[in-house]
């Protein structure tokens, strides 16, 4: 395997730093469009975006002029004063999404937990739940992020163990049974919470017309429908937002990773007015939620993403991806889904998708995979159709080794 065992950098990390990653045997120093360069100077092409963080590409120029600009002008002034960025911000983002009004914050969870603290206040103020009472519903093996409330609502056993008690009234419906969600819903239920595709779960694409449904049904029973698109939203999918893909225009949207460009965190909120405005001065709030060099950056990048047709390229650059997987015809592939630059290949379970991961990463390609056996490819949308049929060749000559074994 690589031996980057003694990189002084990663001798002081295993004496310094928590072990909460295993991450693979390699160390990054730079990166460059759809590239990653190891300490050794060897290219591996980027299929991992840091978890579809970096959608437009490493150090995108146009991202870093907007970056090196703002942070030479003012980067962080909080909202205890207005600054020029945050406007033009939100205005291009609810513009682009529909929504009413959005609420800035840093992480993905962060703006998950903003997205709670929203819909249990909406259900006391304005539906009429008692207090203390509200219910949020979400789906078994969601992701969506690592806070106590949020784990509070994972079905995922690792995440959960030793880290309780848990806020209470969280509960979860199987994803992709919207019967199951009308069945679960009661008169104190908040929200539903949920990713149209989820993620980390092994890139699972619901039935068809699941997430309409969901909104019928919701809609029907006065719930807020909060989607989380913190992985699947800005394009990842081959539409701005998945749950456009069903025309559904969700109460609530989590936006996050790939909003600050690759360069910084930025998370949003954003929601319709009547649900925003449970909010008033004082009821929450985040030292760095909207500060300057974000908002700058990560206004750069709507527009990098309007003006390079990027949704554009995912829409089209996926089914190339999942076709070239499915042209393979190999033993150990069970399954290949996705939609747009968003795709999951799963492996018969006599294949352990982590040795899969370091053979790929031995030939110069980074991808990882989720809990269930599949390798999440989720490239840049700079990518060129070269780079993904190099993509396949790689994937289809270790996937070759491992049929062979
Ligand atoms: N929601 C979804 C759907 C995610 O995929 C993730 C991260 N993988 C998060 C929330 C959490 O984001 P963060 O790590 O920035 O807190």
């Amino acid at each position: 395997m690589i031996g980057f065992d003694h990189h002084p950098s990663v001798v002081k990390e295993r004496a310094y730093a928590a072990r909460n990653y295993e991450s693979l045997p390699v160390v990054m120093t730079r990166g460059e469009g759809v590239h990653l360069f190891d300490v050794e100077g060897k290219r591996y092409l980027d299929m991992l975006s840091a978890y579809s963080a970096v959608s437009f590409g490493h150090g995108h120029p146009r991202l870093v002029a907007a970056l090196v600009a703002q942070a030479g002008k003012l980067a962080i002034c909080s909202r205890a004063v207005h600054s020029d960025a945050l406007g033009p911000l939100v205005e291009k983002l609810c513009a682009m999404t529909g929504m009413a009004r959005a609420l800035p914050m840093n992480t993905g969870a962060e703006a998950v937990e903003t997205a709670l603290k929203a819909a249990r206040k909406w259900a006391t103020v304005v539906k009429g739940v008692p207090e203390g009472e509200a219910e949020i519903l979400g789906c078994d093996s969601n992701f969506h992020g690592r806070t106590i409330a949020v784990i509070g609502l994972s079905t995922v056993a690792q995440y959960r163990r030793g880290f309780g008690p848990f806020p209470p009234h969280l509960r979860t419906v199987p994803f992709g049974d919207a019967e199951a969600l009308r069945a679960a819903i009661t008169d104190r239920t908040a929200a539903f919470l949920v990713e149209p595709i989820q993620g980390e779960a092994g890139i699972v694409v619901p039935p068809s017309g699941y997430l309409e449904t969901c909104a019928r049904i919701c809609k029907e029973k006065r719930v807020l429908l909060i989607c989380d698109e913190v992985q699947t939203g800005l394009g990842r999918t081959g539409t701005l937002l998945a749950s456009e893909f069903e025309r559904v225009k969700p109460d609530g949207l989590v936006l996050g990773k790939a909003l600050g460009g690759g360069l910084l965190p930025i998370s949003m909120f954003l929601g319709s007015t009547e649900l925003m405005s449970v909010f008033t001065p004082g009821d929450h709030g985040s030292t760095f939620g909207g500060n300057p060099l974000a908002c700058a950056v990560a206004l750069e990048s709507l527009r990098v993403l309007e003006d390079e047709n990027l949704v554009e390229r995912s829409r089209t650059l996926g089914p190339r991806l999942q076709e070239g997987f499915r042209a393979l015809r190999s033993p150990v592939v069970r399954d290949v889904r996705g939609r747009g630059l968003f795709v999951g290949l799963e492996l018969i379970p006599e294949v352990h998708a982590h040795d899969v991961v370091l053979a790929l990463l031995e030939r110069g390609l980074l991808t990882k995979d989720t809990h269930r056996n599949t390798l999440r490819f989720a490239p840049p949308f700079v990518i060129t159709e070269a780079e993904i049929d190099e993509a396949v060749g790689t994937v289809g000559s270790v996937l070759d080794g491992f049929a062979r074994a």
